[in-house]
C-alpha cells in the first residue's frame, strides 16, 4: 500500500519537485517502506519518534525537523539530533538561529535551514511574520554555521484546498522578493509548502518540496 501511494505520487508530481514523507507517529517498518519506493526525504515533527525509528533507518534518506522547535528545544540543541538531521524547516526566530549556530559550531556543521513563514498571521502557530521575514532573514545570514535555502509555510487548514492558495500565493512571493534580494549567504533555493489535501494547489504555486503524511501512509490513529 505505501509503495503504491508514493509511486502514484512520484508520478503525478513534477521531477522538479521533491517528495518528502511526513512521518509523525509512523514506524520504522513503514518509512522504510517509503524509501524503498523512492522516498528520498524523511521529515519529523517529534523527536521522540526520531529516538523511536532512527537506529532503525539511518542515513537512507535524509532528514528534515519540521514540527515546532519551541517546545522541544533542549532535545533539538543536542549534538545527537543536530548531526542526524539534514535541514531544519522550522526555524522561526533569531534567537532559535542562533542557538543552532552555537551549538553547531561545536561540532563544525553548517545547518541547512528554511525560515517558517506564518502565511496565515494566525496567533496559535509558530512561524515568522511575512512582514517581518526580509528582516529576520537578514539577521540570521550574518550567521555562520546557519545557511538559510528556502522558506516553508504551512498555511491555515480548510477543507477546500483552494482556500489555501492565497498563502501559498503570499509566500511564493516573498520567496522571489528575497531571491531578487540576493542576500549575502542566503540561497533562495526551497519552499516547502502543500499536504496531502493540499500539495497539488502548492505545486501550482511554486512550491518545490511538499510534505505528505496521510497520502502515503493512510490516517494516522
Ligand atoms: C503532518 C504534517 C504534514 C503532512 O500532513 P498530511 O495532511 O498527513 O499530509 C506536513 N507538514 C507538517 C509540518 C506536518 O506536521
Amino acid at each position: 500500500m505505501i509503495k503504491n501511494n508514493v509511486e502514484n505520487i512520484l508520478n503525478e508530481i513534477p521531477e522538479s519537485v521533491e517528495l518528502e514523507a511526513a512521518a509523525k507517529t509512523r514506524t520504522a517498518e513503514e518509512i522504510m517502506e517509503a524509501i524503498e519506493a523512492g522516498v528520498k526525504i524523511i521529515g519529523e515533527n517529534y523527536i521522540k519518534d526520531v529516538k523511536n525509528v532512527y537506529s532503525q533507518i539511518g542515513k537512507k534518506a535524509k532528514w528534515h525537523f519540521i514540527g515546532t522547535i519551541s517546545t522541544q528545544k533542549h532535545d533539538i540543541l543536542k549534538k545527537k539530533f543536530l548531526e542526524i538531521f539534514d535541514m531544519i524547516e522550522t526555524v522561526d526566530s533569531f534567537e532559535t538561529a542562533s542557538q543552532i549556530d552555537e551549538k553547531c559550531r561545536n561540532i563544525d556543521k553548517i545547518m541547512p535551514v528554511l525560515i517558517e513563514i506564518n502565511s496565515g498571521r494566525e496567533p496559535q502557530k509558530s512561524g515568522v511574520m511575512p512582514e517581518d521575514a526580509e528582516n529576520v532573514i537578514k539577521k540570521i545570514s550574518k550567521l555562520k554555521n546557519i545557511k538559510i535555502m528556502g522558506l516553508m509555510t504551512m498555511g491555515p487548514r480548510f477543507g477546500n484546498p483552494q482556500d489555501s492558495r492565497i498563502y501559498f500565493k503570499e509566500t511564493k512571493n516573498l520567496f522571489e522578493k528575497i531571491k531578487q534580494h540576493s542576500i549575502p549567504n542566503v540561497e533562495m533555493k526551497y519552499l516547502s509548502m502543500g499536504m496531502t489535501n493540499s500539495y497539488k494547489v502548492a505545486i501550482e504555486e511554486g512550491a518545490n518540496i511538499v510534505r505528505i503524511g496521510t497520502k502515503i501512509f493512510g490516517e494516522r490513529s
